[in-house]
C-alpha cells in the first residue's frame, strides 16, 4: 500500500508517530517538537523499515511554513513592523554578516574552501522561522516587546536569505576551489538590484492593490454567511499569495504568506481569518517538523563529532551571543536580550534550503549538509532547554535589569512559574468572557474574595488594575489549577464553552476539593450529566436559560399588548 500511496503512507504514519512521540515527549516533560522529530527519524530513508517519501514530505512542510508566516502576518501590522526596524534592520543584517563570517572560520577550520564556508556560514546564521514562532507561541510573547522584535529580525533574515539565494550561485563558484565563471561587480550589482527591485515590486503590489482586493474579497465571502467557503477563501488567500509571489517575483514562500497576512491584519475580519487557519496550521507544521527528522542520517552525527560541535556551538552560542550583544548595545534589558537571543539559536528550514542549494553548486559536499541537518535537529532539541534556563534565573535575570535605569520593567517579558495565591474560601472563576465576566460583577457585588483564571492575554490583563486577583493561564493544567489554591477554595465558577475542558476542570478541582461548590456552564443537553458526573453541583445550560428568559419576556409583553 505506501509505495501505491505515498503521501496517504506519509500522512497516516508520520502523523501517527507524531502523535505517540508527541505523547511520550509529553509525558516526559519535553518539548513537543521532540516527539514530532522523532517520529520523522523513524520515518526517514536512513533508519530500518518503512520509509516515506521524502520529496513529499518537504513539500507538505512548505505548506506548513507558509501557513505559519501567514498567521504570523496576522498578528503583525504594519505599524507594528516599523516600531522595531530601529533595531531589527541593523541587528538581523549584523548578526548574520557575523555568523557568517564565524561560519568561515570554522570552514576554514575544517578545511572548506572559501565558497563552502560561505555556504555553511550563511546556513548557521538563518534561524528557522517555525522554531522560534513556536517557541514564542508556546510562551505567549508573539505580542511582547520581545516577540515584536523577534519577528522584526526575522522578516530581516528571511529578506537577506531571498538575496542570498540569488546571489550565492554568482558568488559562490568565485570563492570555491575551482574558481570557475567569473563575472564582474557590475553584474554582480546588477543581480542584486534586480532581487531588490522584484521584493519591492511584490511589496507594492500587495499594498497598492492587495490591501483593497484581499479584504474586500473575504468581507464578500463572509456575507455569503458560509463558514465553509470563508475558511476555503481564506486558505486560497494565504497559498495563493505564497505561491504567486514565489513565482512572479522570486520572494519565498515564507515572506509572501507573511506580507498576505499582514495585509489582511489591517481588516476587522483577520482576527476571523487566523482562527480559521489554526488547526490546519498545526497540522502542517507538525509535518515540518518530520520531514526535518527524515533528512537526518543519525550515522553522519557519530562520524565526526567534533566537526559537528563546532558547528552546533556556532548556533547555540555564536549566534546568540552576538545577538545578545546587539540588542545590549540598542539598550534592551537583559530578559528581552536574552528570550530573542535564545530564540535564534537554532537553524531550521531556511538552513536547509541554503545547504541544498550549496551542495547543487558543488560549494559544499554531502557531509556538510549532513552536519547542517544534525546541528539543526540537536539544536531545535536543546533550543526549550534554553528557555528553560531563562526561566529558572528570572530573578538574576531581573536583578540586572534592575541596574540599567534605561530599561522599562515592563519589558521582563520571561515567564515566572506561577505564584501560589495567597486567598482562602475564595471563588475561583474560570473564563473571563461574556459570561464570566457578568458573573464577576455579581461575586464582587455580594462581597466574595475573587481570583479569575483567563487564558486570553489580553482578557486578562484587562482587570489587572482591578480590586480581583488574575491569573494568566489554560485553567485545564493542574499546575494553575493549584496556584489557585482550588483545595482552598469555597466555590469554582466554570464559565468556559468548551466542554472538554470544562470536564477536565472540573474533575480537577473536585478531585483536589471534595467540599467546593461547583458551578459549570454548558450548551448541550448531553453536557449536563456529563459535567454533572464528573462533580459539578450544578450545570446551567446557556441556551436552556436563554429559552427560558425569551419565553418569560414574551409572556410579559404579550399581557402588556
Ligand atoms: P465567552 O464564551 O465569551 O464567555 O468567553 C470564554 C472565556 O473563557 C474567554 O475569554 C476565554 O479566553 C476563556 N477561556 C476559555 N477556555 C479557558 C480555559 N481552559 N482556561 C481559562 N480561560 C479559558
Amino acid at each position: 500500500m505506501p509505495h501505491d500511496n505515498p503521501l496517504i503512507a506519509l500522512l497516516v504514519v508520520g502523523l501517527g508517530l507524531a502523535f505517540i512521540f508527541g505523547t511520550i515527549a509529553n509525558r516526559l516533560k519535553t518539548s513537543l517538537l521532540v516527539g514530532y522529530l522523532v517520529a520523522g527519524i523513524v520515518v526517514g530513508p536512513f533508519t530500518p523499515g518503512f520509509a516515506a517519501d521524502q520529496a513529499l514530505a518537504l513539500q507538505l512542510a512548505e505548506v506548513g511554513v507558509i501557513l505559519l508566516m501567514f498567521g504570523v502576518g496576522l498578528h503583525f501590522s504594519v505599524k507594528d513592523l516599523m516600531a522595531v526596524r530601529a533595531i531589527a534592520v541593523p541587528g538581523a543584517i549584523l548578526q548574520m554578516a557575523a555568523s557568517i563570517l564565524l561560519g568561515e572560520g570554522l570552514g576554514w577550520l575544517m578545511g572548506l574552501s572559501a565558497g563552502g564556508g560561505l555556504v555553511l556560514g550563511c546556513a548557521l546564521s538563518i534561524a528557522s522561522t517555525v522554531v522560534l514562532m513556536r517557541g514564542l507561541q508556546e510562551r505567549r510573547l508573539v505580542d511582547s516587546d520581545a516577540g515584536r522584535i523577534a519577528v522584526g529580525w526575522l522578516v530581516i533574515q528571511d529578506l537577506v536569505t531571498v538575496l542570498i539565494l540569488v546571489l550565492l550561485p554568482i558568488i559562490g563558484p568565485l570563492l570555491s576551489h575551482t574558481g570557475a565563471a567569473h563575472l564582474g561587480l557590475r553584474a554582480i550589482l546588477l543581480m542584486v538590484g534586480e532581487t531588490l527591485a522584484k521584493v519591492a515590486a511584490f511589496v507594492l503590489v500587495m499594498l497598492l492593490i492587495g490591501r483593497r482586493l484581499i479584504p474586500a474579497l473575504l468581507h464578500f465571502i463572509a456575507h455569503t454567511g458560509s463558514r465553509e467557503l470563508f475558511r476555503l477563501s481564506v486558505l486560497a488567500v494565504a497559498l495563493g499569495v505564497a505561491f504567486f509571489a514565489a513565482e512572479l517575483f522570486g520572494v519565498s514562500f515564507a515572506l509572501g504568506a507573511f506580507v498576505a497576512g499582514m495585509v489582511l491584519s489591517e481588516s476587522q475580519l483577520s482576527l476571523r481569518a487566523a482562527e480559521e487557519t489554526l488547526p490546519l496550521r498545526d497540522a502542517f507544521a507538525v509535518l515540518f517538523f518530520i520531514s526535518v527528522g527524515m533528512l537526518f542520517d543519525p550515522r553522519a552525527v557519530m562520524h565526526e563529532p567534533l566537526k559537528l560541535l563546532g558547528v552546533l556551538l556556532v548556533v547555540l552560542i555564536g549566534t546568540p551571543g552576538i545577538a545578545f550583544l546587539l540588542l545590549r548595545l540598542f539598550r534592551r534589558s537583559w530578559a528581552v536580550s536574552l528570550t530573542i537571543a535564545f530564540g535564534l539559536a537554532q537553524i531550521g528550514e531556511f538552513s536547509f534550503i541554503l545547504a541544498g542549494l550549496g551542495l547543487g553548486l558543488g560549494l559544499i559536499d554531502n557531509h556538510v549538509r549532513d552536519l547542517i541537518l544534525g546541528a539543526s535537529i540537536l539544536s531545535i532539541i536543546i533550543n526549550p532547554l534554553l528557555f528553560h534556563l531563562l526561566k529558572r534565573y528570572r530573578p538574576w535575570i531581573e536583578q540586572r535589569d534592575g541596574v540599567v535605569p534605561a530599561v522599562v520593567a515592563a519589558e521582563a517579558e520571561v515567564r515566572a512559574p506561577l505564584p501560589r495565591t495567597e486567598l482562602t474560601q475564595h471563588a475561583v472563576l474560570i473564563g473571563y468572557g461574556r459570561v464570566g465576566r457578568r458573573v464577576a460583577d455579581g461575586l464582587r457585588a455580594d462581597g466574595w474574595p475573587l481570583l479569575v483564571i483567563e487564558a486570553g492575554e489580553g482578557t486578562a490583563r484587562s482587570l489587572e488594575d482591578s480590586d480581583v486577583e488574575v491569573m494568566t493561564g489554560n485553567a485545564a493544567d493542574p499546575a494553575v489549577l493549584a496556584a489557585a489554591n482550588i483545595a482552598g477554595a469555597k466555590l469554582v465558577v466554570v464559565a468556559i464553552p468548551d466542554i472538554f475542558e470544562a470536564g477536565q476542570i472540573v474533575d480537577q478541582a473536585r478531585t483536589a476539593n471534595p467540599h467546593v461548590r461547583i458551578i459549570a456552564r454548558a450548551h448541550f443537553d448531553a453536557e449536563v450529566p456529563h459535567l454533572t458526573r464528573l462533580g459539578a453541583n450544578l450545570v446551567v445550560m446557556g441556551e436552556e436559560e436563554i429559552a427560558r428568559s425569551m419565553l418569560a419576556q414574551t409572556e410579559a409583553l404579550t399581557v402588556r399588548v
